[in-house]
């Protein structure tokens, strides 16, 4: 991670972790939608001992994404009671604003940091506006008021979230720990301020950084919260791990998170995840809710497929798929795609015309356009990547249904 490393997609549940069953069956979902790094809060003796049941139980699924153990306030104690634990987690979340307070607090980060060495585990020093560190803020604020001309109090504030990050990771390095092994986190809940204060933290330092706007919020709210402030960031070359952190909806899927990140890093060019499905909005000329109900069968295919053909095929990540309403961008965009396919609008020849790699190659017509064109689909992936070596084609759509 890290570096020329390409940016890592990480998540994390939201299961009582002293649950072993519930926490490595969502831990699983997590993974197997694509996140890369899970996360779980390691809050007291029950969660510790669980820890390493989860390790073993997702081992036996042949889940093999690390664990990242999320600690606050008595970390150093779980870390020391718990060696099970220490050993089981991949790496360590540090938060210096709560590790512990006045003079207890270096002895007990230093704990962490130790452990952390024992089992030659990465630490990452996450700090969040929420509970940044109190001392170091009025310590800061102390210096600005005597200043000719004092800052505002949220450039202070965005100040101090960057020095408590930077001074912790300078302790770290003290005690011992590479600047390989350190990744640094400044969160806030805000687009602007997350942006200077990331902007900041790149300029001052050569640690990994971990990207995220905490508290970002439900639905759509916290999906465009997070894509604007990320976005300017990861443009700028900023972030080395992401993770999108929405508030659920009651009984909703919490890989919600995992799909978001990687498509902001996919729209945006930085790495393919699975293959994009452009599908126009619709407008009066699309006739009725069949182009609906046709994009979103493909989506779902091409996502139900993906896990087989990333297990199959090379480079099947980076395919392009098109659905449109109508001939007005249809057959344009589709030309721009791997496949396309032009639905036909109001007052059109009742045809969907699908081109291939920019030609035109075939037209569907009559009720099955959705199951034809998902073998084309197939067909497609089979003959254009690679196998990789070993690896049979898993069986097409087609082939299954008969
Ligand atoms: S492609 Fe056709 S149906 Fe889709 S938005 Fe454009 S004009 Fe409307």
């Amino acid at each position: 991670m890290g570096g020329d490393f390409p940016v890592v997609v990480q998540s994390m549940t939201n299961t009582d972790t002293a649950d072993v069953i519930a926490t490595a069956d969502q831990v699983e979902a997590l993974a197997r939608a694509g996140s890369e790094l899970v996360r779980l809060t390691v809050d007291r003796p029950a969660a510790a001992k669980a820890v390493p049941h989860i390790r073993d139980e997702l081992d036996k699924r042949g889940v093999d994404v690390p664990l990242i153990g999320d600690f606050h306030y008595i970390g150093h104690k779980l870390l020391d009671v718990h060696p099970a634990c220490a050993e089981a987690l991949a790496k360590y979340r540090i938060n210096p604003g709560n590790v512990g307070f006045k003079e207890k607090r270096n002895s007990q980060f230093s704990s962490m940091i130790e452990t952390a060495l024992k089992y030659d585990r990465p630490v990452r020093i996450g700090v969040n506006w929420g509970s940044l560190d109190q001392d170091l803020l009025a310590r800061l604020m102390d210096e600005n008021a005597a200043l000719s001309e004092p800052k505002d109090i949220p450039e202070v504030t965005r100040a101090a979230l960057v020095a408590s990050a930077l001074e912790n990771a300078a302790r770290a390095e003290e005690l011992g720990m590479g600047a390989d092994k350190i990744v640094l986190s400044c969160k806030v809940s805000d687009v602007q301020n997350l942006i200077a204060v990331y902007a900041d933290l790149a300029a001052s330092c050569h640690y990994a950084l971990h990207l995220g706007l905490t508290e970002a919020g439900m639905g759509s709210k916290g999906i465009v919260a997070s894509t604007a402030a990320m976005a300017v960031l990861l443009q700028n070359g900023i972030g080395d791990t992401i993770r999108v952190s929405l508030t659920p909806e009651p009984g909703g899927d919490r890989t919600r998170e995992v799909i978001v990140a990687q498509e902001i890093l996919q729209t945006m060019g930085i790495r393919s995840f699975t293959p994009l499905v452009t599908s126009c909005p619709g407008c009066g000329r699309t006739t009725s809710t069949v182009f609906q109900e046709l994009a979103e069968k493909i989506q779902s295919h091409v996502r139900d497929r993906m896990p087989a053909w990333r297990d199959a095929y090379e480079g099947v990540e980076t395919m392009n798929v098109a659905v449109m309403g109508c001939i007005v961008n249809g057959p344009g965009e589709s030309k721009h795609a791997n496949i396309g396919i032009s639905l036909p609008g109001i007052g059109e020849e009742p045809a969907a015309p699908v081109f291939i790699d920019g030609e035109k190659t075939v037209t569907l017509r009559g009720p099955n356009i959705a199951e034809e064109f998902h073998k084309i689909v197939d067909d497609y992936v089979d003959s254009h990547y690679q196998r990789r070596s070993g690896k049979a084609g898993p069986t097409t759509s087609s082939a299954a249904a008969q």
